[in-house]
């Protein structure tokens, strides 16, 4: 629970990092956003992630596998501190 609470504090003073993932999913080219501040690393778009694309790290989630992303949005639904988005790209 401590621990908890100093991360928090710890992201709290860092500025806002957005990290953009490019790359080609099961649909075509994708686009997945993360908010890392926002990310509490709560493991829930992991877990619903049907491309097995996430992946927690310490104090965020990461995109380890976008060519398994099928732009279903389950990871942007579900997350419940608004820090992962997808973009599915227009071909062309
Ligand atoms: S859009 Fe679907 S497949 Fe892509 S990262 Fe999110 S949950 Fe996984
Ligand atoms: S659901 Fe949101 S807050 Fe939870 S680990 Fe995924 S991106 Fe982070």
């Amino acid at each position: 629970m401590g621990q908890e609470r100093k991360l928090i504090e710890i992201k709290e003073k860092v500025p806002s990092a957005i990290r953009r993932y490019e790359g080609k999913g099961t649909k075509g080219p994708v686009v997945i956003t993360v908010d890392e501040r926002r990310c509490k690393v709560c493991n829930i778009c992991v877990t619903y992630c049907p491309g097995k694309v996430l992946k927690l790290e310490l104090e965020t989630v990461v995109v380890v596998n976008i060519s398994g992303c099928n732009a279903c949005m389950r990871c942007e639904l579900m997350c419940p501190d608004f820090a992962i988005y997808v973009d599915e790209v227009e071909n062309g």
